[in-house]
């Protein structure tokens, strides 16, 4: 499976970008600034169990969809990666980053830690990219400042924060997410680059 998956790649004319980070370091601002900023380069849309937030709709941020359906789509082998993240499945469906790699596109998938590692072990040439916040202490005030979660779900993403961070070392960039403008030019010097 592994082997195949992977010749299946280097067969593929994008490159896939993967970007991780605890919640609220800034992944989906810097993923805006890149999309704007590289003509060949598209996102990946998830799927996700979770509930829409205030001003977030089907098939622009996530395709939401139920906790029986997600599980069907495991079944049917439908996902590149998939995982349980603070308390939601999220997972890539693998048609969705074939189709586009194969039309030539780069293609960015931001996801947490586990389902990077997943996509590392199938697609090997994947470029994992791990935005890190300059401290604990700016995480904190950026999430609670975004103002899009409860007091519970914030201390859940705080708590998960920790063990992402231990997994940085894992990726093949680690940005610092500290002045946005450098932030996003690094990514940009990446992808560009890679
Ligand atoms: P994530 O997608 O990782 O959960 P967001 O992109 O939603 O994080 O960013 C969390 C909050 O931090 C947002 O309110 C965003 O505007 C802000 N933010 C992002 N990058 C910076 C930065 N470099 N400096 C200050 N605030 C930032
Ligand atoms: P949020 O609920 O804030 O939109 O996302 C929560 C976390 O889920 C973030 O760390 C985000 O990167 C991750 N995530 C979003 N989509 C996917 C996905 O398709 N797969 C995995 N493994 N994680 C995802």
């Amino acid at each position: 499976m592994k082997e195949y998956e992977s010749r299946y790649k280097m067969s593929n004319k994008g490159k896939l970008f993967v970007l991780s980070g605890p919640s609220g370091v800034g992944k989906g601002t810097l993923r805006e600034h890149a999309l704007n900023d590289l003509s060949n380069l598209v996102y990946s849309i998830s799927c996700t169990t979770r509930k829409p937030r205030e001003g977030e709709t089907d098939g622009i941020e996530y395709r939401f969809i139920t906790h029986e359906k997600f599980e069907e789509d495991i079944r049917q082998n439908l996902f590149l990666e998939y995982a349980h993240v603070h308390s939601d499945y999220y997972g890539t469906l693998k048609a969705d980053v074939e189709r586009e790699l194969e039309a030539g596109k780069n293609v960015l998938l931001e996801i947490d830690v586990q389902g990077a590692l997943q996509v590392r072990d199938k697609i090997p040439e994947a470029v994992l990219i791990f935005v890190a916040p300059p401290s604990i202490e700016t995480l904190e005030s950026r999430l609670r400042n975004r103002n899009t979660e409860s007091e519970e779900a914030l201390r859940v993403r705080l708590s998960n924060a920790a063990k992402e961070l231990d997994l940085q070392n894992e990726y093949d960039y680690i940005i610092v997410n500290d002045d946005l403008d450098k932030a996003c030019e690094e990514l940009r010097r990446i992808i560009h680059d890679d």
